[in-house]
């Protein structure tokens, strides 16, 4: 007999299925006809914040790709036209770095000799390559993406809309070159902005803690003693600050914080110390040369720890440089921009900060300055590129004044919903605190930043390509594309004074490239549509992406939702809602999820150097896109999450729940020949079915409030709950139906799986798409073509009569486990009481549980139990307590409704009681929030003999299986001699089977198929 569906395996090959599901939705355009199926209906805007193009996915890059196509498949099926726009980021620092790795170059000067030209060269080729491996990886995953037509933030086109916001914000007056004590990474040779340095990492370090000696000019033999954990900084100090209301003493002629306990020769307040002039620790160094060392008054000096005198070097501190506005300090710059001590620091120069720590406590040793040198171990700020602890260096950088935009953008920030509510007020919080913009970087391959001052004192700032080429003076021919070196040769006019000028070097925070979006990828103010237009400069060859026009923007501008890891909030979120905010005065985004970071299965933080990184390409292979994704989903995005194979395996557990269900159809729809109806609705009649129908409706409209809310553990659990009462009910009580090959349940179930199919694809879609193309034999080729599914009313009242014949039954087992009777062990009576609602399903609880008879009433069988729960009742009742357990204890209480209880006058909640019941002899009793169950235990003939035929059924259905009998076999069943007497039951062993004849002979169960 030809079979109508393909049979199901008994385990699914994740791997397998994936791989036959991509080439399928390949060779049959499945993605391209879901998009044209869409085109011109109301719009869903996604817009994409980039990935990095530069390493293998990691698993936490997964986690939010998994989100975005998770709910881009959702809007799918409710039929939104989509973008579908795929960002990669792809020049900055981080680019950079893992170029200069591959090429083995250590420093800035290396990058030069190896050439700008061919840094950029290589930069390029390592985006091309890895967009092409994120693509083949994001693939796998399952994300539905318009591949090919990325948008690469080194465009030029992508480089000309930030051109054109600069030259807006300079505009406004916004911009500004600051002289500034900023974090600096010795070894990328740049200063690291505000938002890099909270991205990057505070790292347990090992230094040196001084405390030193600086010996006052007017009182002989009295010195301060300042504490100090950066040696390097010493040469460059330029003053000593106190806390003007602290007191301080004089002890062995050295001035520090008064201790209460302390014994001290003199005590004053700081201010008396404030003006006191001192001799520098190296004051023979030429950078010293006319340094007056000086006490100063400082409000920050810290009691935590140190001497409460702070050493003040404004060249290598931040708070020291804004001490040496207010004092007018001098500021001595200690190190280049290597890091190294430069050549005004005599036997230090060239030294790094590192290597120049010996040297000075040495030299502080041999001058008598040095009171103590120990080690400490602190949280220290290192590069978020390559690790290296950051210094603190003052250099010239070009920042975006950030007071004006500040209020419109909380404003903004105001119109948008955020998921999870709370990193919304993050987002608030960042944006009163943020500093200005510091927007350039001392790097080569980045967004060259359009600015060339004249010595006329003129800031040209270019705001456009054309711009550019109209006031370019010489050097277009060779300006292949708008990256360093081809741009730095292309000097300008001055607008005022006509002479030549030079772009400056530096380039741009990569945050620009990406913050910009919004605008050049949407083609915001520009005039016309132009094919493959954003493709341009270092993005030709790499992307087709069109530079659409103006209508094409306002069409899906603003984003209706976004979504990226928490992290962003002062990265990404931060950045197109500052340029946006700037050049729209709004919001770009109005709906964001955010999740938190991956970690490893045991909690720890994943580092590819302590080698418990997982890489997305192996995870693939070992779980598949599936499994991956579901993990992601049940994860609560406000929690880190544990990523490991054990988790996976948990997964692949309840996935295969779901595939049974699916497998138990196929097998009986087989036997009975049944085909479906692709479009009949269900109206069944037998109440399992018509339960089933409620519950698949209700599956749909929960998942669809967990879709529209962006809340997807929920989606998970709705489902997880969907399956299991599917299987553990609706199939296990039904399976007699099935034997017997009723269409109506079949059909039933087939309608229900197919649906729940529709609900759950865009969480898994490669598995939902394998069982539909399974079961759907006319209908959409593809569960991802077939929409969302337009379901009746759940049926409530009966939903809830179910759910509370469950609860009955699961009371029952409970019972039945504690009496440790089994279940096939029928026993004659089983009271319920509190339910009385089911009582029409008294025959199914007595099926389910295996008694003869169930009655609802009042149960008397049982004893109960009320102890006071006294973390929550001994504060409440205080002295009263020990009246009130005491008369508990003696049973004078009352049981109210809903699992409260009245004792000594009092009503006690169901939280302030701790409940037991206990059967009295013969009885088995559960019972919670009001609904009890009591069993009878007591056996006789009758219910033993039941019980050794079940026994004998089992073991029989037992050996069919072990014999490789198929499930519609029929056999001869031979019987040992002294089970005679369980044949007064012989028509239902028969039955259950599929027995034609019963003999007795010999001593063992025997079966032998006809
Ligand atoms: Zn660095
Ligand atoms: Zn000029």
């Amino acid at each position: 007999m030809a079979q109508v569906f393909k049979p199901l395996s008994n385990v699914p090959d994740h791997l397998a299925l994936e791989r036959e599901a991509l080439e399928r939705w390949d060779r049959e355009r499945t993605f391209e006809r879901l998009r044209e199926q869409n085109r011109g209906n109301p719009r869903w805007s996604f817009i994409d914040g980039p990935i990095t193009a530069n390493n293998p996915m990691g698993v936490h890059h997964a986690w939010g790709r998994a989100l975005k196509d998770v709910f881009q498949r959702y809007k799918a099926l409710r039929g939104f036209d989509q973008r579908y726009q795929n960002g990669f980021d792809c020049q900055g620092l981080w680019v950079e770095v893992e170029v200069e790795k591959a090429l083995g170059l250590n420093s800035k000067r290396e990058i030069e000799e190896y050439g700008l030209a061919e840094f950029a060269e290589r930069c390029k080729e390592r985006v091309a390559q890895y967009s092409e491996v994120i693509t083949r990886e994001s693939r796998r995953l399952g994300m539905w993406m318009g591949w090919g037509n990325d948008y690469h933030t080194f465009s030029d086109t992508n480089i000309e809309y930030i051109w054109g916001f600069l030259k807006a914000v300079h505009e406004r007056g916004w911009l500004y070159k600051g002289h500034r004590s900023t974090p600096w990474c010795p070894r990328c040779g740049t200063s690291i902005s505000q938002h890099e340095l909270f991205a990057g990492e505070y790292k347990e370090l090992d230094h040196p803690s001084l405390f030193v000696r600086f010996p006052l000019k007017e009182r002989r033999g009295e010195s301060l003693v300042v504490w100090t954990t950066t040696p390097w900084t010493l040469p460059a100090n330029v003053a000593a600050a106190v806390r003007p209301d602290l007191d301080y003493g004089l002890r062995d002629g050295g001035w520090r914080l008064a201790t209460e306990d302390g014994e001290y020769d003199r005590v004053v307040k700081g201010e008396e110390l404030v003006g006191l002039e001192y001799e520098g620790p190296f004051d023979d160094l030429p950078a010293q040369a006319d340094v007056v060392h000086r006490v100063i008054p400082w409000e920050g000096v810290s009691l935590e720890e140190g001497s409460g005198i702070v050493h003040i070097a404004p060249g290598a501190g931040t708070e020291d440089f804004e001490l040496s506005r207010a004092h007018n300090l001098p500021v001595l710059v200690a190190i280049d921009e290597g890091g190294r001590m430069t050549s005004q620091y005599g036997e230090f120069a060239g030294l790094t900060t590192e290597e120049v720590e010996q040297p000075v406590i040495d030299a502080l040793r041999k001058r008598g300055l040095l009171v103590e040198a120990g080690r400490i171990v602190h949280r220290y700020p290192t590069c978020w590129r390559c690790s290296t602890p950051l210094l603190f260096r003052v250099v010239d950088d070009w920042f975006i004044a950030c007071d004006e935009i500040r209020q419109p953008m909380l404003d903004a920030n105001a119109t948008v919903e955020w998921t999870p509510p709370q990193y919304g007020k993050r987002m608030d919080d960042w944006l009163r605190n943020m500093g200005d913009w510091n927007i350039s970087r001392k790097r080569y391959f980045g967004l060259p930043l359009p600015f060339y001052p004249c010595s006329c004192g003129q800031l040209n700032v270019i705001g456009s390509l054309a711009e550019l080429k109209e006031r370019a003076v010489t050097g277009l021919e060779q300006l292949q594309e708008l990256h360093r070196p081809w741009i730095d040769n292309v000097p300008i006019r001055c607008e005022k004074c006509g002479e030549d000028v030079f772009r400056i070097t530096e380039v741009g925070d990569a945050w620009l490239d990406a913050g910009i979006v919004p605008f050049s990828t949407l083609g915001w103010n520009n005039p016309e549509w132009i094919e493959h237009g954003y493709a341009t400069g270092a993005a030709k060859g790499l992307s087709g992406a069109d530079l659409p026009d103006h209508a094409y923007w306002e069409q899906w501008f603003p984003a209706d939702w976004v979504s990226e890891m928490r992290e962003q909030i002062r990265l990404w979120f931060y950045a197109i809602s500052f340029m946006s905010v700037t050049l729209i005065g709004s919001s770009p985004y109005r709906k964001v999820l955010t999740y938190e970071k991956v970690l490893d299965e045991t909690g720890r933080e994943m580092h590819r150097s302590w080698g418990n990184a997982i890489i997305a390409d192996e995870a693939l292979d070992r779980m598949g896109g599936d499994v991956m994704r579901w993990m992601f989903c049940a994860q609560p995005p406000q929690q880190n999450l544990r990523f490991g194979y054990g988790p996976a395996d948990e997964v692949k557990r309840r996935l295969l729940t779901f595939w049974h269900s699916v497998g138990f159809l196929v097998t009986y729809a087989n036997i009975a020949g049944w085909r479906p109806e692709w479009d009949a609705a269900p109206s069944p009649e037998h109440p399992l079915d018509r339960w089933l129908v409620a519950r698949t409706a209700q599956l749909a409209r929960d998942a669809e409030e967990a879709y529209e809310r962006f809340w997807t553990p929920a989606l998970t659990a709705v489902y997880e709950g969907y399956v299991e009462d599917l299987s553990n009910w609706y199939i296990r009580r039904s399976r007699r139906r099935f034997w017997n090959s009723e269409p109506e349940a079949l059909a039933t179930l087939w309608w229900s799986l197919v649906q729940a199919l529709r609900v759950v694809s865009p969480a898994m879609p490669f598995l939902a798409d394998h069982l539909w193309r399974t079961l759907v034999l006319e209908g959409p080729d593809s569960v991802h073509l077939a929409g969302w599914p337009e379901l009746p009313e759940p049926d409530q009242a009966l939903l809830a009569e179910v759910a509370e014949v469950r609860r009955v039954v699961e009371l029952g087992r409970q019972a039945r486990s504690q009496s440790g009777i089994k279940l096939r062990q029928p026993l004659r009576r089983l009271v319920v009481q509190g339910a009385d609602g089911v009582s029409g399903h008294a025959a199914e609880i007595a099926d389910e549980l295996s008694v003869k008879q169930v009655e609802f009433g009042e149960v008397d069988a049982s004893e109960l139990r009320v102890k006071p729960n006294l973390p929550v009742l001994g504060p409440k009742l205080g002295k009263e307590l020990a009246s009130v357990r005491a008369a508990l204890e003696a049973g004078e209480f009352e049981e109210l409704d809903g699992g409260r209880f009245r004792v000594n006058g009092l009503e006690l909640g169901p939280d302030e009681v701790l409940v037991e019941r206990r059967g009295k002899e013969g009885w088995a009793v559960a019972g919670e929030d009001g609904l009890t169950v009591a069993l009878e235990l007591a056996l006789d003939p009758e219910l033993e003999l039941e019980g050794r035929v079940r026994d004998l059924i089992h073991e029989i259905n037992r050996l069919r299986k072990e014999q490789g009998l198929e499930l519609t076999d029929r056999i001869v069943l031979t019987l040992p001699r002294d089970q005679e007497e369980l044949l007064r039951h012989e028509a239902w062993i028969k039955e259950e089977t599929l027995a034609v004849q019963i003999q007795t002979h010999g001593n063992e169960v025997k079966l032998e198929k006809v």
